[in-house]
């Protein structure tokens, strides 16, 4: 503890760290005062978006109630306001009396310019603001290129082995001091025009499709302690099968900081020496830090290159001439494409809010070169779904399979039907998301071919769109296009 600690009121403003350990802004605040309360604001912005999935929210209700719970018992509360936050916060900073205001930053552009609102009419009131980094191992700007020119990369082979060589930065450790409020200073914070937790019927969302991870810090904690010690050395190939739970599951939980990054690593640590001598669950762990890598590099990117998020990277992209057939959208979102792969990660989608990231890969290609229809349409549907829909990962994804983001390879088609037969070869994950094809032979899922009369017997859709004619004329489009750039 810091000398220097007071016994002014501070707040701590959660937004996506949604814990109490390895929070490097609330351990600041920790060091900073004996009295801290948290706050979370249901921001109207956010949760009126046209993107907003219920299944998020949900996720992200069920930690505020797991978050509420532990401030209680260190003693002090988390108080919850709605409403716009450049108002609220304010607010309920000068009726509690607080004397600054801490936060962890965030590199999404609403959130950034948000902060700076609410920051400056904090500082309108004399209330300090403390605001600074944690989502990330390393902060945007510590990953530079070596040019004289030091700029942020937009390649993620140089930005891993730049960020491979930056010291690793341990978890910081959870409070455990107890929080002495006042009977005056608890019913001040709880006059102070806070709110009890909504239930998801209060906001209007209804969510029945569970979650790849229960909501909250103890759950993130006790699936990374499973997944790192058994699950993260098969990784490197389990990855690839959507019929196995091979991957972690805790891209909810790291989108909304129920787990810090800090800890996550560290535990990808302990497992890499507990495997020194095994390459194979060795490349596991690699396999592994590679994607927590990617997570800090589409927020790197996202946060200097805000533009991203409005459309895309390279320039040829911009007027792309998407033929957009609203029907062919629907199929796709519906899963009745009559490509099985395909569907079966659409209806996965639809029904658990999550969706495996081969899956991802195969759909987006499939919405982009085979039905030639906007990426950005693509986006937004994820977003309305995915219990994890995270802006920066999620633009990275659906630009990197559309082919207009910075990865340097130009163009990448997926063939639905050999990435069926190769990554779910016996048709288990297509079976067990299209019930209505269960019964078939497996080669006849993947070889597809069905006639009319046998796809509506099974309830189920020949093929909307023929592959090899599709890959073709996706090819000369984007000839033509490139052309007209050149
Ligand atoms: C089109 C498309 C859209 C995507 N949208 C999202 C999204 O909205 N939110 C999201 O978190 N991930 C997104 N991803 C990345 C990836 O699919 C998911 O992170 C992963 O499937 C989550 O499952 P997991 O936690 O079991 O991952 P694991 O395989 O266990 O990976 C561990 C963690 O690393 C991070 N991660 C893994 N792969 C990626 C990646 N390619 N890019 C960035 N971070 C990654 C996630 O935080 C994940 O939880 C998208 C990928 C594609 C191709």
């Amino acid at each position: 503890m810091s000398d220097t600690i007071t016994s002014d009121l501070v707040l701590f403003w959660h937004r996506r760290d949604l814990r109490l350990s390895d929070n490097q802004g609330l351990h600041a605040a920790f060091e900073r005062s004996e009295k801290v309360i948290g706050v979370f604001c249901l921001d109207p912005h956010l949760l009126n978006a046209d993107d907003v999935a219920p299944a998020r929210v949900s996720y992200m209700l069920g930690c505020l109630r797991e978050l509420a719970t532990s401030y209680r018992t260190l003693g002090s509360r988390l108080l919850v306001v709605q409403g716009d936050p450049i108002a609220t916060l304010p607010t309920l900073a000068i009726a509690v009396g607080a004397s600054a205001v801490y936060w962890n930053r965030d590199v999404e552009p609403y959130a950034r310019q948000r902060d700076r609102e609410v920051a400056a009419e904090l500082r309108d009131r004399q209330i300090s603001v403390e605001a600074g980094w944690d989502q990330l191992m390393h902060i945007p700007g510590a990953i530079r290129t070596s040019t004289i020119d030091s700029k942020p990369y937009t390649v993620f082979t140089p930005f891993r082995k730049n960020w491979s060589r930056q010291p690793q930065t341990d978890p910081v450790p959870s409070p455990t001091r107890a929080i002495d409020l006042t009977p005056a200073e608890l019913q001040s914070a709880q006059q102070a025009g806070t709110i009890e937790i909504p239930s998801d019927g209060a906001l209007g969302i209804e969510w029945n499709g569970g979650f790849p991870i229960a909501p909250g810090e103890a759950a993130a904690k006790a699936k990374l302690k499973q997944f790192v010690a058994d699950a993260i050395f098969r990784y490197h190939t389990d990855r690839e099968l959507p019929s196995v739970v091979g991957t972690s599951g805790l891209s909810a939980a790291l989108k909304f900081g129920a787990i810090g990054i800090r800890e996550v690593w560290q535990a990808t640590h302990q497992a890499a020496k507990g495997c020194r001598n095994d390459v194979a669950a060795s490349d596991g762990v690699r396999t592994w830090q590679d994607e927590l890598i990617w997570r800090e590099f589409y927020q790197t990117v996202l946060y200097f290159f805000p533009a991203l998020a409005d459309g895309p990277y390279r320039e040829m992209w911009q007027d792309f001439p998407w033929e957009n057939d609203r029907r062919k959208f629907q199929a796709w979102c519906d899963g009745r494409t009559g490509y099985p792969i395909v569907d079966a990660a659409m209806r996965q989608l639809k029904e658990t809010g999550w969706m495996h990231n081969r899956c991802r890969m195969i759909v987006a290609s499939f919405l982009t070169k085979d039905l030639c229809i906007d990426w950005r349409w693509g986006e937004r549907y994820f977003m309305q779904h995915l219990v994890d829909g995270d802006l920066a990962a999620n633009n990275g994804g659906w630009q990197w399979s559309a082919s207009s983001g910075m990865d340097p390879k130009p163009l990448r088609i997926f063939n639905p039907t050999t990435q069926g037969k190769k990554f779910d070869p016996d048709a288990t994950y297509i079976r067990k998301w299209l019930p209505e094809i269960r019964t078939l032979e497996t080669k006849r899922i993947h070889g597809g071919g069905l006639t009319p009369l046998e796809a509506q017997s099974y309830g189920y859709v020949t093929p909307i769109v023929d592959h090899t004619v599709q890959q073709k004329r996706f090819k000369e489009i984007y000839k033509q296009q490139k052309e007209k750039y050149s």
